[in-house]
């Protein structure tokens, strides 16, 4: 599969400076990766370009978790509930199978009958309505109290009558939605982080779009990429991209919602939870060795790059789960803390938590479609629905064929999995090591064994971490398209979200392995440890602040590192 490296990335540059392409995205979250290798893999030419690393926007920042939605269900949404499990049932059964993962969820009941028989009917549409595509899933079990004290030791035995456990599943959405951008580049799309559209180029009476003007943000070149249709896919940016056009179909709201993340022997579960909130639900999911705590939803119009979490937000979510949760959690028990924004499209509602969680796809000025809302798990039907509107207006095109196109590293992943007692042997690396890259990399685990081979040091892992190894840094630079050190410790691996210290103490070791691919100098090196140790202080400060203004600027204190280097 294709690699994103240095050449990778040159190579496409020069491609976008000379080519048009039939479409230009604009956006390296999902919905953008999405149309790229949808588009890709109808034989369109492509070129997908984001301003920053791929994923840093939302789709970095979610609950991880590809699901129907159960409480959409009291919003009688059944058709996007519907939906999304068709979408879930098939990134487990077909399109990355080895990253997404089965994960089930306890719902405490507090009244004995009409709740039973209400929540249980709601919960039990959710498994009829998965069984419309083939549901690799459990179906859904009710519990007496005795079992949940067995199962959640740690759920307060005063707040629940019994409850009902279902099944949904999980991913590492930076992960996958780089996964779907390498697949891309596979199938032919010009791909490139770092790379900043300014401007929109039109020509005619119509004003017909044919270009985008774009900043090289890492070498500060503008340059123009010819295009004969451009998709807008930039989630909470979706306003401006549309007003570089002078066009304003739709319009997307922010709305603010931050996780916790907990060391998992804080709460003893062997089940993820799920809690009604006065507004929400609150979701305690187990990540790994974590728990992610979440989430709120208010309203955000502050800085979108860097969105920050206050000491409000925190105290929110811990007061939350404590109602639950015995012995209850503190501060102290935060290892880290990530917010993300929801881009909703304008609704009729005030409330944040009501606005549509559907998409919808315009044609903002001729040559200019933009897609907007949704969630992470029906991306490939936004994909889906933008790049038909591609095809419409191009007037020629076959029809999506994602749903048969697996992602870089699930084909033969099973076949590699088998061989896990020989990739052990053969490399020194401990078994459960070899699975943790099993479940990261897929089919392409040995490749990183073959790096550790050759050179053992990148078999051990990174300082203040059990979890990832130097051999992930070295294939996020060759393979995966990293280009900073925040891109390895924020999104290639979660360090910066998992382990105490933040991945500060892992920094220099991996901007040593990192510019050992790169080719970076002492200074730069230093500067990279520099950067991301700023970030961290920022983001620490930010949340002790108790409001979003003073938290958001304290967060702004630390420039991001591609800023720094266009200005
Ligand atoms: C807290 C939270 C929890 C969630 N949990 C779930 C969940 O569990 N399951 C689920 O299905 N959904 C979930 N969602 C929703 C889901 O995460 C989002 O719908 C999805 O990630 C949006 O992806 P996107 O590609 O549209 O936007 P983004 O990921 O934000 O991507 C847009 C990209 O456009 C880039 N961009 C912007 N301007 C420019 C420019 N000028 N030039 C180049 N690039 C540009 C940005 O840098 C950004 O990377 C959650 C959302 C939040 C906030």
């Amino acid at each position: 599969m294709h690699r994103l490296d240095q050449d990778q990335r040159t190579h496409d540059l020069d491609r976008m400076r000379a080519e048009t392409f039939d479409v230009v995205v604009v956006g390296g979250g999902v919905t953008g990766a999405g149309v790229a290798l949808d588009a890709a893999t109808r034989g369109l030419s492509v070129a997908l370009v984001e301003q920053r690393d791929f994923a840093a926007g939302t789709s970095s920042r979610s609950s991880k978790l590809f699901h129907g939605g159960v409480r959409y269900l009291e919003q009688l949404e059944f058709s996007l509930v519907t939906e999304a499990l068709h979408e879930r049932n098939l990134m487990l059964s077909r399109l990355c199978p080895h990253l997404a993962r089965p994960v089930s969820f306890l719902y405490p009941l507090t009244h004995r009958v009409w709740e039973r028989a209400y929540v249980g009917a709601g919960i039990g549409l959710y498994d009829i309505l998965a069984a419309f595509g083939a549901n690799p899933l459990p179906h859904h079990r009710h519990l007496s109290k005795r079992s949940i004290r067995a199962l959640v030791p740690s759920l307060r035995d005063d707040v629940h009558v019994g409850g009902i456990r279902y099944w949904d599943a999980q991913v590492d959405d930076a992960r996958h939605t780089m996964s779907v951008v390498r697949t891309a580049a596979h199938y032919g799309a010009a791909v490139a982080s770092s790379v900043r559209v300014v401007g929109m180029r039109r020509t005619g009476q119509a004003g017909h779009v044919d270009g985008v003007d774009v900043l090289d943000v890492e070498s500060g070149e503008p340059f123009t990429i010819g295009a004969r249709q451009v998709v807008n896919a930039t989630g909470v940016w979706t306003d401006h991209i549309q007003d570089m056009a002078g066009g304003s179909t739709l319009r997307v709201r922010a709305s603010k919602g931050v996780h916790l993340v907990i060391p998992r022997d804080r709460i003893r579960s062997d089940t993820g939870l799920i809690f009604r909130t006065p507004t929400s639900v609150l979701f305690v999911i187990p990540w790994g060795s974590h728990w992610l705590v979440g989430t709120t939803d208010t309203d955000w119009n502050l800085d979108l790059a860097h969105p920050a979490a206050s000491a409000t937000d925190l105290d929110y979510l811990l007061t939350q789960a404590n109602q639950y949760l015995s012995p209850a959690l503190t501060r102290d028990d935060i290892v880290g803390v990530y917010a993300g924004l929801r881009p909703l499209l304008h609704g009729e509602s005030d409330s944040t938590s009501k606005l549509s969680r559907e998409h919808a796809v315009r044609t903002v000025v001729p040559g200019l479609i933009t897609v907007a809302g949704g969630k992470y798990t029906t991306y490939r039907v936004m994909a889906a629905d933008a790049v038909d509107a591609v095809v419409d207006a191009l007037g020629h095109g076959p029809a999506s064929c994602t749903e048969q196109i697996p992602l870089v590293g699930a084909v033969g992943w099973e076949a590699v999995r088998n061989r896990r007692d020989e990739l052990s042997a053969s490399s020194g690396l401990p078994a459960e090591r070899v699975e943790h890259l099993l479940g990261r990399f897929g089919a392409e685990t040995p490749i990183l064994v073959d790096l550790v081979r050759n050179d053992p040091t990148l078999g051990a892992p990174l300082p203040g971490t059990d979890d990832y190894l130097g051999v992930e840094i070295r294939f996020a630079v060759s393979h995966e398209g990293a280009l900073h050190l925040d891109d390895v410790l924020t999104r290639r691996t979660r360090l910066s979200i998992e382990s105490p210290d933040r991945g500060v103490s892992a920094a220099p070791v991996a901007a040593r392995i990192m510019g050992g691919v790169l080719g970076w100098d002492d200074a730069t090196t230093e500067a990279e440890v520099e950067s991301y140790r700023t970030r961290v202080a920022a983001e620490l400060d930010s949340q002790w602040a108790t409001d979003d203004r003073t938290a958001d600027a304290r967060r702004l204190g630390a420039d991001d590192v591609r800023t720094r280097r266009s200005l």
